[in-house]
């Protein structure tokens, strides 16, 4: 007797119970008949035996082992047990098969479960005539059915004699709809396991690095940018809306995770490689994108290119010209710079003779709004190149500060001049800036020209009688 034929993407797990069941084959006596005991414990993803399955069943091991198990998966993340497993599941070494197993598993003695999406199990009952667990559902740690968005409905498996879990069934269950991403990154998993299962390759964190390279979250000195990295990685899991979150990132500083991925100094779970390699392919995506628009905009660039260069031919001023092209200033100083146009870019107002004479005006003294006036610039321009004058700065300084001395001077002289009879205190009222200003830097002066102040009025004592 033959097993029954493998259905699409059906697991061989699921075509031994489909034997059982429509052969009436008592399951210890397949188990006795294939493992050669009859309590022995299979694991749904990492079925072994395939060498005696092959011989007994006339079915190749090879093709069981790539297209009906999730070991193409397993060997592909953890190439250093490659070797190992291979051998287990050929041989009927359940045990080890198992033990590796566990490495996705979140805790090791969580009870295995098989995971099936209730839409598919509709159409293949209608299609087939009976529902099958599928292979591509059974990806660790992912929830969402990659054909039709749905949840994936868990179904706990016994803990002896696994295959009597039977058929899958949705009677119980309720259809519900996963999110896009979680959708999406099952759809991804699917393809991963696809292509391993035509030929494995051996995974390389380094492959990583390389591809965080490109999308600049290494610095020039070959360090990951960690924190940016992480930050974008959290923002895209929180987006998953995940049952659980025992594969995901606990925090935006949950550096650790992203450490043991890059240097996989430990086996991680198949999810997390899964997950990365997800979010890594859009951001692929998601930069490409303006290069591929750019080579579709590459007419508009030049016709913007053309335009600027007509207007820049004409005289128009670079503001003008950016302005009407919609481009920055930047962007028409390098064309200008770039078609051996410099001498459009020359200062038009600030040449040779008006810098001359604002110099010329910025030794007499001048204000430097006086200044902006007469040249007509700004004053700010009068600043820059007056500072750019040696000595020039020093100088001017000390003719405010002798203009304000003879100006002060000046004003207390004249104030004393039109009140005769005044006293310090009124001086020091009526001319308040002026006074302060001498008494700090010319005491000796105001000294001399204050009138003297007048002695303390004594009051007699009131003798008391
Ligand atoms: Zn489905």
């Amino acid at each position: 007797m033959r097993l029954p034929d493998a259905l699409p993407d059906e697991l061989l797990f699921s075509r031994m119970i489909r034997y059982c069941n429509v052969g009436a084959v008592p399951i210890s006596e397949f188990l006795k008949n294939v493992y050669g005991d009859h309590r022995a414990s299979i694991n749904p993803i990492l079925t072994s035996g395939l060498s005696s399955l092959s011989s007994i069943y006339c079915e190749s091991k090879n093709n069981l082992l790539m297209e009906q198990t999730l070991a193409p998966l397993f060997m592909h993340y953890y190439p250093q047990y490659k070797a190992k497993l291979s051998k287990a599941i050929f041989s009927t070494d359940n045990y080890t098969a198992i033990r590796l197993s566990l490495l996705s598993c979140v805790r090791e003695h969580a009870q295995l479960t098989l995971k099936m999406c209730p839409v598919c199990i509709q159409e293949d009952i209608r299609q087939f005539g009976v529902a099958y667990w599928h292979r591509v559902h059974q990806i660790p740690a992912i929830e969402s059915c990659c054909e039709h968005q749905q949840q994936l409905v868990h179904d706990h498996l016994p803990k002896r004699l696994k295959l009597a879990v039977g058929y899958p069934s949705s009677f119980e269950t309720d259809n519900q709809e996963s999110s896009d991403e979680s959708f999406h990154l099952a759809q991804f998993s699917r393809q991963v396991l696809l292509e391993e299962s035509k030929s494995i390759s051996n995974f390389r964190s380094a492959s990583y690095s390389e591809k965080l390279s490109n999308l600049g979250y290494v610095t020039k000195n070959g360090r990951i940018r960690r924190v940016k990295l992480l930050s974008d990685f959290y923002t895209f899991t929180s987006q998953l809306h995940y049952p659980s979150s025992n594969f995901l990132p606990s925090s935006e500083s949950d550096f650790k995770y992203i450490t043991n991925l890059l240097y996989n100094q430990y086996s991680q779970h198949i999810f997390k490689y899964l997950l990365f390699e997800y979010w890594l392919s859009k951001q692929r995506v998601t930069r490409k994108a303006p290069e591929i628009s750019s080579e579709r905009g590459v007419d508009s660039a030049s016709k913007v290119e053309q335009k600027c260069l007509s207007l820049l031919k004409q005289g128009l001023s670079i503001s003008s010209i950016s302005k009407q092209i919609g481009k920055s200033r930047t962007y028409v100083k390098s064309i200008a710079y770039s078609s051996g146009m410099e001498h459009l870019l020359k200062p038009t107002k600030l040449n040779a003779s008006v810098r001359g004479k604002v110099i010329e005006l910025a030794w007499k003294g001048f204000h430097r709004s006086e200044i902006a006036k007469r040249v007509s610039i700004s004053t700010g321009s009068v600043e820059m190149l007056i500072s750019t004058v040696n000595g020039l700065v020093e100088w001017r300084k000390r003719c405010k500060y002798e203009s304000k001395r003879r100006c002060y001077k000046c004003q207390i002289i004249r104030y004393k001049q039109c009140h005769l009879l005044s006293i310090r205190k009124d001086i020091k009222r009526d001319c308040n800036a002026a006074f302060y200003w001498l008494y700090y830097h010319q005491p000796e002066w105001l000294e001399s020209v204050l009138p003297k102040p007048s002695p303390p009025h004594q009051y007699p004592r009131i003798k008391q009688k």
